[in-house]
């Protein structure tokens, strides 16, 4: 989920005691991106954004609760929203793969350029300098050994007009990106967490062109190091691309977001895999991570049952039954319905 508001701390502090201590969640990632007083450059800093105090706050609570606490910063892709970049773009526009495209007045989906979100150039020579500090210091701040790098929906890469990616390979270009910072990180003792979608093939699957990939980068699951925990979302559909990545050497959690049925048949799955498994493959099915893509302070009144949701009518865009805090919510009751009837080591979530 987001990170909180800096305004809203100490009721997210509240949050991860009333919500999710009381569930035994064991593991919190929380998408940071540039909220937070970035030292190594405050010029990348939002506005308005967490100060290393506010984190000490996060980082006690999650302690306390033996929660082990990830943070988030969009890397490769997502570096842009509807009609604008995000900070790491808006302040260098050297590293946009795609300088030629350009923002629209008003955004729609599809477009003639593709663009869903920019990327940065993976290639340019100055990216991960900038990176792999924001990297270091938040990871610093959160007192982590882990860093999730989303790098997911990676649209742009290896785009033909880019002087440094033209004519390379896609799958070895994102291979490499998802290795250097691997790398970067190993040299901390410090793993790396991503979205799997990238490294699934989109086409032979059906999977589509969001949960998976069409544009050729799926081989590269063959190319990065197995070390990697893959965050495998698939959110209409329970898919059992887990046993993929199991089968392939990773660890790998399951990931729904607003479908409830969807997150409970992901558990149901995941204790299946388990069981069902070769000996070497069951500790690779490492449990169940519920996504939120609003901000906290939504979720928060969500899961407090401060927003109601609308039934369906079809004129009605806004109108929904879903929520990824009753999907929280639906998941973690089928856990703990699975935990009253199983041995602890069969439990997603639970080690
Ligand atoms: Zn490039």
């Amino acid at each position: 989920m987001s990170a909180p508001n800096a305004l809203h701390v100490d009721e997210f502090v509240s949050f991860i005691e009333d919500a999710l201590a009381s569930r035994h969640l064991n593991t919190l990632i929380l998408r940071v991106d540039y909220n937070y007083q970035f030292e190594s450059h405050p010029e990348l800093r939002d506005s308005f954004a967490l100060s290393k105090k506010d984190v000490k706050k996060i980082v006690e609570a999650c302690r306390k609760n033996n929660i082990r606490l990830i943070p988030q910063i969009n890397l490769l892709g997502h570096q842009s929203w509807a009609s604008e970049p995000t900070n790491l773009l808006k302040v260098y526009p050297d590293f946009d793969e795609t300088p030629w495209v350009k923002f629209p007045q008003k955004y729609i989906w599809p477009n003639p350029d593709n663009l869903y979100c920019k990327s940065y150039c993976p290639l340019h020579p100055k990216v991960h300098e900038v990176i792999f500090a924001l990297i270091d210091e938040l990871c610093d701040a959160f007192e982590t050994d882990a860093f999730h790098a989303g790098m997911d929906e990676v649209f742009y890469l290896g785009e033909s007009k880019c002087p440094r990616c033209a004519g390379r390979d896609k799958a070895e270009l994102f291979a490499n990106e998802v290795r250097l910072i691997h790398d970067h990180l190993a040299t901390k003792n410090r793993t790396l967490w991503i979205w799997g979608d990238r490294l699934l093939d989109g086409k032979t699957t059906g999977m589509g062109e969001w949960d998976a990939s069409f544009n050729s980068t799926y081989r590269a699951i063959d190319l990065i190091p197995k070390d990697i925990m893959i965050c495998d979302w698939h959110y209409d559909r329970a898919e059992q691309s887990a046993v993929y990545f199991s089968m392939k050497g990773f660890n790998v959690v399951s990931c729904p977001y607003k479908n409830s049925e969807v997150g409970v048949q992901q558990v149901d799955d995941m204790i299946k895999f388990r069981n069902s498994s070769p000996k070497a493959m069951k500790g690779r099915f490492q449990g169940i991570i519920q996504t939120d893509w609003s901000d906290a302070e939504s979720f928060i009144d969500g899961y407090y049952g401060r927003i109601s949701l609308r039934p369906h009518h079809h004129d009605d865009e806004f109108s929904q039954t879903q929520s990824s805090w009753l999907c929280f919510k639906a998941v973690f009751d089928e856990i703990q319905s699975h935990a009253e009837k199983a041995p602890k080591d069969q439990i997603p979530g639970k080690k």
